[in-house]
């Protein structure tokens, strides 16, 4: 059986002092929910560097708000008008790819890995070879260089904790010490807008539609990730590298009520849950305080006012991005890459209205299979390879929409 080997977790080592933490991403919705959390605890955490892309008016911001030592935008064009943001400040600033490596080597005890997409990933593989513990959000990271990322995890001693709610609700019932006894492990999906859906009926959905997620407020890839089920897809990678189990041990369950956010189901029948209101300050605030806990001003649930908890199993004829996700997980090493590159293309080009809904999947599935042929997914994992792949497929993804029919 191909078990991915999941590295054993160290506690942060100074977590009875003040948090040293780094925000990769601040400006995005988890960032912001990280800076909440850490906003409402002053005395518990020293903020060493915030990232961003463009975003100068809020990181600047956020930089004040928390007294950041240091705030640093990716794109270096931004970098005069960041300058301009903190005048009057002590705070270091800076732009382009060494600032932001360079905001990544200051001491911290923690990096927030919360940067979209595959932009993400050559920065919070810099946080781990620097030795801080990872709270991450960036699942793409583990969708695109999985194997690499957890590798490199456990050659270098890493904590990684899962922010991604339902991974962090998995973390808090996986007891490591029986994973041996762990039959399967369960991630629950909203199921998105278009959970009722017929094909027909999705065919012709607008951006508008599909970025109306039923329960969380995100950034709008990961909204668009959600309506195809796509997230989810990413999500089951994603966990075959958190966690010691194989690859047809990560289950789906549709759960529209969001309440249950994952499940452990043990060898003698025991099913063990995470529940809670559908918010990501949770598992950030669980990944700050572990493996204690901290106060969070998240609503609490009543189960008295709850008339009902539904589970379905997710519908793969409808959703063919799960279908897709399996796939890629149990393909070639650049499958994985190549499915994120590709959906990144196409859910930008649905969100431009170059695209349909539908064709979302189609334009992954053509890229894949392009690059299966051309021989292109095999090889080694490495971070080079990766940019590789991810490159390769984004182009042929882009001349496949090109020679779509407008819609
Ligand atoms: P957003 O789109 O809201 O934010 C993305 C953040 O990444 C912004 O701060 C953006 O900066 C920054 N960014 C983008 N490109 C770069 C780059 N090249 N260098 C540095 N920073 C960059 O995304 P989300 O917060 O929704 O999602 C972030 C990650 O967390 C994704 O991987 C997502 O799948 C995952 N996740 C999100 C959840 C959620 O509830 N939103 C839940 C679980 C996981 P700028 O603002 O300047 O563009």
């Amino acid at each position: 059986m191909d078990v991915s080997a999941a590295p054993a977790r160290a506690p942060i080592e100074n977590h009875a002092e003040r948090l040293r933490v780094t925000v990769l991403g601040s400006t995005g919705s988890v960032g912001k929910n990280a800076l909440d959390i850490i906003s409402r605890d002053p005395a518990r955490f020293d903020v060493v560097a915030l990232v961003a892309n463009r975003n100068v008016d809020e990181l600047a911001r956020q930089a004040r708000a928390v007294g950041a030592d240091c705030a640093v935008v990716a794109d270096d064009t931004c970098g005069p008008d960041l300058n301009e943001a903190l005048s009057g400040t002590d705070i270091l600033n800076g732009a382009g790819r060494t600032a932001v490596l360079e905001a990544i080597d200051r001491p911290a005890d923690i990096v927030v890995g919360a940067i979209v997409g595959a932009a993400g990933l050559e920065p919070t593989l810099a946080a781990m070879k620097a030795g801080r513990t990872l709270a991450l959000a960036n699942k793409e990271c583990l969708v695109c260089a999985g194997g690499l990322f957890m590798g490199t995890a456990t050659d270098l001693g890493v904590t990684v904790l899962p922010v991604d709610s339902e991974h962090n609700a998995i973390f808090q019932v996986f007891e490591a010490g029986n994973a041996s006894e762990i039959e399967k492990i369960i991630l629950t999906s909203s199921g998105g807008p278009f959970r009722t859906f017929s094909r027909d009926e999705m065919a012709g959905v607008s951006p508008d539609q599909a970025l109306k997620h039923p329960n969380f407020s995100m950034g709008s890839r990961i909204t668009i990730d959600s309506a195809t089920m796509m997230n989810k897809g990413f999500e089951v990678i994603e966990a075959f590298h958190l966690f010691p189990v194989s690859k047809d041990q990560v289950d789906i369950l549709v759960h529209p009520q969001q309440v249950v956010h994952g499940l452990v189901q043990y060898k003698d029948g025991s099913l063990l849950a995470q529940m809670g209101a559908p918010d990501m300050r949770t598992p950030l605030a669980h990944c700050f305080a572990w493996p204690g806990r901290m106060d969070t001003p998240v609503e609490r649930l009543d189960l008295s006012q709850i008339t009902a908890l539904t589970f379905e199993k997710p519908d793969f004829d409808r959703f063919p991005t799960l279908r897709l996700a399996y796939s890629a997980l149990a393909g070639p090493v650049g499958a994985t890459a190549a499915l994120n590159a590709a959906d990144e293309i196409a859910v930008a080009a649905f969100l431009q209205r170059r695209i349909r809904f539908l064709d979302i999947p189609a334009a992954i599935e053509a890229t894949i299979d392009a690059l299966d042929r051309r021989g292109e997914l095999g090889g080694a994992q490495t971070l080079d390879g990766t940019l590789a792949v991810d490159s390769i497929a984004r182009k042929i993804c882009t001349d496949w929409i090109a020679a779509r029919p407008a819609p």
